[in-house]
Order: structure tokens, then sequence, then C-alpha cells
């Protein structure tokens, strides 16, 4: 029995990860941490778990948290685990370098799963984008497009960031340098191996992601679409199954997966 640790129960992603994990063999929240003026702290969750926003005494006695925040928790979270060697599995999104330093520290004594999406779908679309743009070449263009709910922080996504990479990666490129997250005005003609990444907002869309692979005579898509936070809450509670008494260093979904 894995026990867990829960960030952010007061928010869309990690509710979802408390109600799954009452019903998932072989996983426990132990502990429920939220922002200090989140109106959750204090009260006692279905399954007798108090929330607290104290991460030392959140973080004891649990062999992995996971974490759908936002990136200042998710830095100091990191940096509370330190000391307890907790492994961890962070779900947020648009991690500064602020973040993903405390991330690589506490990587060095203990097991960390950083991942922009957890489904099966999309990181076997990372595997695909990576594949085509590979045998594709230099001669099409590269676009990737999302789309999510209105409430979403940043932009573009993770998950898109994480599709430009993996086609940046196909043809031997580093996205830093080929990135293109904004066009307007007289910007003139596309530079050459340019990669297009673009965020579109409304409503309550989960998450959709499209990568564009488009030569002079023809156009490839490969899409996904979420239709459920599930599948998201699913995957981190199964990547903290397996990540959870791992030796310290950086894992990946894929990893998890098999892929
Ligand atoms: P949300 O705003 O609904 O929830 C955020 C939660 O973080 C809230 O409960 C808030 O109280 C909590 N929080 C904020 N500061 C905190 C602190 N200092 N300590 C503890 N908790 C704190 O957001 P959401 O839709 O659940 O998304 C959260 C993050 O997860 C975003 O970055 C989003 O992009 C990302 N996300 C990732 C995936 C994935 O598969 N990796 C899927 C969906 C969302």
């Amino acid at each position: 029995m894995i026990k867990l640790a829960v960030l952010g129960p007061s928010g869309r992603m990690g509710r979802r990860v408390i109600e799954l994990a009452a019903v998932k063999e072989g996983v426990q929240v132990h502990s429920a941490i939220d922002r200090s003026d989140s109106p959750l702290i204090g009260q006692v969750l279905d399954d007798g778990v108090v929330v607290t926003s104290n991460l030392e005494t959140g973080l004891a006695g649990c062999a992995a948290y996971v974490d759908f925040t936002t990136p200042e928790s998710t830095a100091a979270a990191a940096r509370a685990a330190r000391h307890t060697r907790v492994a961890a599995v962070v779900g947020t999104t648009g991690l500064g370098p602020a973040a993903l330093a405390e991330l690589d520290r506490l990587a060095e004594t203990a097991p960390v799963l950083v991942a922009a999406n957890f489904s099966l779908g999309v990181n076997l679309l990372l595997v695909l984008a990576e594949s085509a743009a590979r045998a594709l070449g230099p001669d099409f263009d590269f676009e990737v497009v999302e789309l999510h709910h209105r409430h979403k922080r940043d932009a573009p996504s993770g998950t898109a960031l994480a599709l430009a990479r993996a086609l940046a990666a196909g043809r031997d490129q580093s996205l830093d340098e080929v990135l293109c997250t904004a066009r307007s005005g007289d910007v003139g003609e596309r530079g050459p191996g340019e990669i297009g990444v673009f965020g579109l907002r409304g409503g309550e869309t989960i998450g959709e992601h499209t990568a564009y692979l488009i030569g002079d005579s023809e156009r490839i898509e490969i899409s996904h679409r979420a239709a459920s936070r599930d599948l998201f809450a699913a995957g981190a509670l199964r990547a903290a199954t397996w990540l959870a008494g791992r030796p310290p260093g950086h894992y990946r979904m894929r990893d998890v997966l098999g892929l």
C-alpha cells in the first residue's frame, strides 16, 4: 500500500486524484496539502484525512506526493520533500527556472517524475510526432495548436510545448532555437525550421492538441482530445505507484507506460 500526499485538494485535478485514489487498490491518501488561505484547511475529507497547509507534516510518512498546483507551490513542495525523500509526481505546468531547479535538487535524493500530461494518448502522440518529424525532414513546416478552458493560467500549454519539443527532436533541433509563440504585425516570411505553438482559450474545454505537419502538397494532422480529467488523475496515480521506492533521479511518463 503506497501512502500518498495530494497537493491542491481543492483544485480541479487534486480533487479527482483524491476521488480516484479512494477506489484504486494499492494507494491510500495519507494527507492533503492546500494553500494556507484555502477554505478546505482543517476540513476532514471523506476518508478521514485532515487538510493541512504544512508541507513538512503533510509529506511525513508518505511514499509519494502528487502535485497539480502552481509553479510557486511546486517549488516549495520540492524543497520540503528533499528532507523526507518522498517520490514526486508533478503535473503542474508553466514551471519556470526556480521550480525546475528545486526539482533537479530533489532528484538528487528522491525519484522525480514531471509530466506535462499523464494520459497514455498524449504520450503516444509525442512518440508519433517525433517519428513523423524524423521521417518528413526539413521540407515540412510544423505548427502546434492547443485549446483549453478559460481558467488555465499558463500559455502555451505544457503539453503543446512537449509536442513541439518532440517535433524538434525528430529533426535534431533544440526547441529553444526554433520556437515561435507569437506572430503579429509585419513579421515577414516564416523562418526555416521554425515551430509555431499557439493557444486558444474558452469554456470548460479540458484539453485539445493538434500537431500540423505541412508540406507543399500534403498536410498531416495528429490530434488528441481529452474527454475527462480522469485520464490525467489516473495516469498520475499509476505514475505514483510505479515511482515510489525507485532510486533517486528524473523519470518520464514514457518510462511508466513502457513507450
Ligand atoms: P486549479 O486552479 O483548479 O487547482 C490548483 C490547486 O493548487 C488549488 O487547489 C490551489 O488551492 C492549490 N494551490 C495553490 N497554491 C498552493 C500552495 N502554495 N500549496 C498547496 N496547494 C496550492 O488548477 P488545475 O486545473 O487543477 O490545474 C493545476 C495544474 O495542473 C496546472 O498547472 C495545470 O496546467 C496542470 N494540469 C496538468 C495535467 C497533466 O496531465 N500534467 C492535467 C491537467 C492540469
